[in-house]
């Protein structure tokens, strides 16, 4: 189920210090989720988390998960800047490319980070662009169906990342021509899964592949990276990852595969680490009886996507009626000019009143960070419940003056009312 750690009263309270909408975000649980993790795979020696900055990318979250331990994986270059910012260097920053600028390898390897190529292609790039390290990640594509037991979890034949097999053999013998001495080996096959068999079925899949191109290449094997993609139960039905069985699982193949040992561990979770650890919060601002029953909120779509681009189950709690029976059937919906900005539909709910806080669970990650600003829609503030109970604005909302930052001065200054 989702995470009902937090009472209503610490969403009112918060309420009654910022405005709503807000993303608010608990350092107690991210810091538990980054130890449990740690502790799923503490049998691994050569282990280690690289936040998926995609997912959150808050200095105050990835300076949390820093003091943890973790490293962070970026993929962009304002990533890189933020990951830089935050103290992070070197190996601590994987870089995941696929399809990007070439300036973007040689930002990664002036910062000393691992560079995790998608392509063979991007071989000769990264020569130019940075040079090729010691130390080379390969993005891996098996193609077909990714399966767990029979069912099919994930369609990589369709997905536009990595190599294939035969192009991972070949590109690893070019880049140990071109000095590189070790390699790690990546794959990301399926998302939001939770199933404790997906971590230990995608080990197995990298850590044979990884064995047989270190043997037929004659590079050692420094590390295998899982990526992302274990999930979280978005809905009170679901149960929760045993992620400590999940370690459990990959340790038993890697003890089959690398019996020696010697090949790290790294993945790159954003989802499991920090998506329970987020709440968006909101108020009802509208009501409409019309076909259905309709209670808008002063959140939208561009606070949160992830409903309007998946259809995404997020759970809704209405703070001061957490008891009371969910009796009444409504479509909450945001104010874009857009039939899909809904945060609910057709979700049975305690009757809502106008005024009414609204807690919109398990937005912690890809939630803000996905936010956009179609009808000139603003992206909102994210507050921090820091570990003695207070809060902290760790992102003001946007205004104006942002959406219009990017036009011409004179028009900026008209638009603003201010020329
Ligand atoms: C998005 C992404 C992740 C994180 O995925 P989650 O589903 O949030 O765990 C990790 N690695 C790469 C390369 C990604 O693109």
């Amino acid at each position: 189920m989702p995470n009902f750690a937090l009472p209503d009263t610490v969403f009112e309270a918060a309420a009654a210090a910022y405005p709503t909408p807000f993303h608010l975000y608990d350092e107690e649980t991210i810091r538990r989720r980054a130890r449990l993790l740690q502790q799923a795979f503490a049998w691994c020696p050569d282990y280690r988390e690289y936040f998926a900055v995609k997912a959150l990318p808050n200095p105050a979250v990835l300076r949390i998960l820093k003091q943890e331990g973790c490293g962070v994986d970026c993929s962009s270059e304002t990533e890189l800047m933020l990951a830089e910012a935050c103290g992070f260097a070197g190996e601590d920053i994987m870089f995941s490319a696929n399809a990007m600028p070439p300036a973007e390898f040689a930002h990664t390897r002036r910062l000393g980070g691992i560079v995790n190529l998608d392509d063979i292609t991007d071989i000769p790039v990264l020569a130019e662009n940075g040079g090729i390290p010691e130390t080379v990640c390969c993005r891996y594509n098996p193609g077909g169906d990714f399966r767990i037991g029979t069912a099919i979890m994930g369609n990589p034949g369709e997905a536009k990342y990595g190599f294939t097999f035969d192009q991972l053999r070949e590109g690893l013998a070019d880049l140990k021509a071109r000095g590189a001495k070790r390699f790690g080996l990546h794959a990301f096959l399926a998302s939001n899964n939770t199933d404790t068999a997906y971590y230990p079925t995608l080990a197995e899949v990298l850590f044979r592949a990884a064995k047989r191109l270190s043997e037929e290449v004659g590079l050692p094997v420094a590390f295998v990276n899982l990526s992302g993609g274990v999930g979280i139960p978005y809905r009170p039905d679901q149960p929760e990852t045993d992620i400590l069985a999940v370690g459990e699982g990959v340790r038993r193949v890697y003890e089959d595969v690398f019996p020696a040992g010697g090949v790290g561990i790294k993945t790159e979770l954003g989802r499991w680490m920090t998506g329970p650890a987020g709440w968006l919060v909101t108020h009802a601002v509208h009501r409409k009886d019309t076909y259905r029953h309709y209670i808008g909120v002063d959140a939208c779509a561009a606070n949160l996507m992830r409903p309007a681009m998946y259809g995404a189950y997020h759970h809704i709690t209405v703070c001061g009626k957490r008891e009371a029976p969910c009796d009444h059937v409504y479509d909450v919906t945001g104010c874009l000019c857009e039939n899909n900005d809904k945060f609910a539909i057709q979700r049975a709910l305690p009757e809502i009143a106008v005024g009414d806080l609204l807690v919109i669970h398990d937005t912690g990650a890809h939630g803000f960070s996905m936010g956009y600003n179609y009808n000139g829609r603003l992206r909102s503030a994210e507050v921090l419940r820091t570990e003695d109970g207070g809060f902290r604005l760790i992102r003001r909302a946007e205004t104006p003056r942002d959406y219009f930052a990017t036009l011409d001065g004179d028009e900026a200054a008209g638009a603003l009312g201010v020329r």
